[in-house]
């Protein structure tokens, strides 16, 4: 496996490569959500290339960039274990140095849910996606369904800006008692951990009552606030029921549906989702 951290390493990388070339954009701390994504690239793709970068245009000036957890040495080994071919290290200075000036904006898509209660998040999401992107090349790239909102903004702009890359969204890889993993896990002390466990019982809730006939909307949102208020040490942000593809909220459920929300557990905001129909 070879690491490389300017452009020009990585493009000389690149072109040697033959055949087809899988993508696993991180941020880096790496759990088996992340590793699970490298597996599926694995058995897809001819290389796999992972990106580690803290991007800091998609945190807010309150948000936890300085704390983001990080450890490269850590990451370096259980990528090398799994056989990816490059794990990419981009520099701050060599994503955005001085005088950088141009953003990937996608619109209405952006605009509810998690881009509601973070300004500039998508933007900056977006940007550095595009330039990974640009950078990598690959044939297909590899997103979690962790982050839903995400994984649909990244489909839309590489519809409209024609990226000829295959967008991969897999499953979400949870706790054995159904925390959905996250690299902000390791913020949670022994009692908020349990606690945590709150959102995965609040989608299961709403999800039962859908399996039992419930369509409309608000009686399951309710059902997800519900269970979230009998955890003391949670604060809900959000909860939704919402169209899968656009991502506006329901009155009633036909079709493909997503039920997700945010909750702060102490100081720490964890989201998490399911997919109904
Ligand atoms: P991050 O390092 O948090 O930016 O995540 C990098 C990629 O891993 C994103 O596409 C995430 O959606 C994905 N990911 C994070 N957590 C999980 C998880 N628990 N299961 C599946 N994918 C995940």
């Amino acid at each position: 496996m070879l690491t490389v951290i300017t452009l020009s390493e990585l493009h000389a990388t690149r072109r040697s490569f033959q055949g087809t070339v899988g993508l696993v954009p991180t941020m880096g701390y790496l759990h088996e959500g992340h590793l699970s994504l490298v597996r599926q690239a694995k058995e897809e793709c001819d290389h796999v290339v992972v990106s580690i970068f803290v991007n800091p245009t998609q945190f807010g000036p309150k948000e936890d960039l300085s704390r983001y957890p990080r450890d490269l040495d850590r990451d370096l080994s259980l990528l090398d274990s799994l056989g990816a071919d490059l794990v990419w290290v981009p520099t701050e200075q060599s994503m955005y140095p001085q005088g950088y000036q141009t953003w990937v904006e996608v619109e209405r898509i952006t605009r509810p849910l998690e881009g509601s209660m973070r300004p500039g998040h998508f933007k900056g999401v977006t940007t550095v996606v595009a330039k990974l992107f640009n950078g990598v090349q690959p044939h297909k790239a590899y997103f979690g369904q962790k982050d839903a909102q995400q994984a649909a903004v990244i489909r839309q702009m590489t519809r409209d800006l024609n990226f000829p890359i295959e967008i991969v969204i897999c499953p979400i890889a949870r706790e054995p008692d159904g925390l959905a993993m996250s690299s902000r896990n390791v913020y949670l002390d022994t009692e908020q951990r349990k606690a945590a466990t709150v959102l995965y019982r609040s989608l299961s809730a709403a999800r039962n009552a859908y399996e039992n006939g419930e369509r409309a909307a608000e009686k399951l949102r309710q059902i997800m606030r519900d269970v979230l208020a009998t955890e003391l040490l949670a604060q809900m942000q959000y909860v939704s029921c919402a169209d899968y593809d656009t991502l506006e909220e329901l009155e009633t459920v036909t079709g493909k549906t997503l039920l997700s929300m945010a909750v702060f557990i102490g100081k720490t905001r964890l989201i998490d989702n399911f997919v109904l129909g």
